[in-house]
């Protein structure tokens, strides 16, 4: 039978990847809760209006540089999950800045300081904020298998972040930080399999969104159908595998 995650996080849901992972998770699922961070309603209409349809979706503010403000996130899902826990968290949220990060001589401090805090310290941070719903939702279910009917986490990466991939150089701050992400997200997964939860960082594909450009190779929809098999094939085996979005490992 196919896992049924029944109470879940998304970062970054109010376009791109993000805001399809919304839409198929809830046709999928149908969800009791699904937490779904936006920043600015201007831009998140589609992800505002989702929400006042669907009584299982709450849009939830969150600048994911804004680390003070996980705890109150963290204890928004509590009241509303009320013990159940969180099954499964994706940090999506993502930040490439395409214009300042070609080369040597363009490496900027601050520039690569951002990349950091959204790419790598905010999906760690906001993982260990979240450890306790999750290891509690995975406490729920002992007689299943470890996966997504118990809890699982999914690092939105790239493999821009792979260093055996990298023919081309360039962009100093996005891969290096999905770099890193991808060896935390490693961490995780030996430090939190014995807590019931299961972590891969995951390659969506190149993507047609406002990062992925309109050159990229899949849509979005294509994108998230493969992302959501390849979470519900999850066991306790392929866990702290770097994965791609079309079931097939991706080089580290
Ligand atoms: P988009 O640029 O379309 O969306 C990025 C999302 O991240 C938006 O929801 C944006 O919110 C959010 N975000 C950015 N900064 C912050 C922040 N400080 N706090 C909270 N949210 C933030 O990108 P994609 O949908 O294409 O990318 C989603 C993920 O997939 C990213 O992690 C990306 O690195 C990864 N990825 C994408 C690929 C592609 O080809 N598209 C390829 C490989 C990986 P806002 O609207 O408020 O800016």
């Amino acid at each position: 039978m196919t896992p049924r995650p029944k109470n879940i996080v998304v970062t970054g849901a109010n376009r791109g990847i993000g805001l399809e992972l919304v839409k198929q998770l809830i046709f999928r699922y149908n969800p009791d809760n699904l937490f779904a961070t936006y920043r600015d309603p201007e831009n998140s209409k589609e992800l505002l209006k989702l929400a006042e349809q669907n009584g299982n979706l709450h849009a939830v503010v969150l600048d994911v540089q804004n680390f003070e403000k996980y705890a109150e996130f963290v204890s928004k899902v509590e009241a509303t999950t009320q013990g159940a826990g969180v099954n499964l968290l994706i940090n999506n949220s993502g930040f490439f800045n395409k214009e300042n990060n070609s080369s040597l001589s363009q490496v900027d401090k601050d520039d690569l300081l951002r990349h950091f805090a959204i790419n790598t310290l905010a999906p760690i941070m906001l993982t260990k904020a979240f450890l306790p719903l999750l290891e509690k939702a995975s406490l729920q279910e002992p007689s299943q298998p470890l996966g997504l009917g118990r809890a699982v986490v999914c690092q939105v990466s790239t493999t821009m972040g792979s260093i055996g991939d990298n023919t081309s150089g360039g962009a100093y701050g996005y891969r290096i930080s999905k770099t890193a992400l991808n060896q935390a997200s490693k961490n995780m997964s030996f430090d939190l399999i014995p807590k019931g939860v299961l972590v891969i960082p995951l390659h969506p594909g190149w993507v047609r969104t406002d990062m992925g450009g309109s050159n990229a190779l899949i849509n979005t929809e294509e994108s998230v159908s493969g992302i959501l098999s390849v979470l519900e094939n999850l066991n306790e085996d392929t866990s702290g595998h770097f994965m791609r979005f079309d079931g097939k490992e991706a080089l580290w």
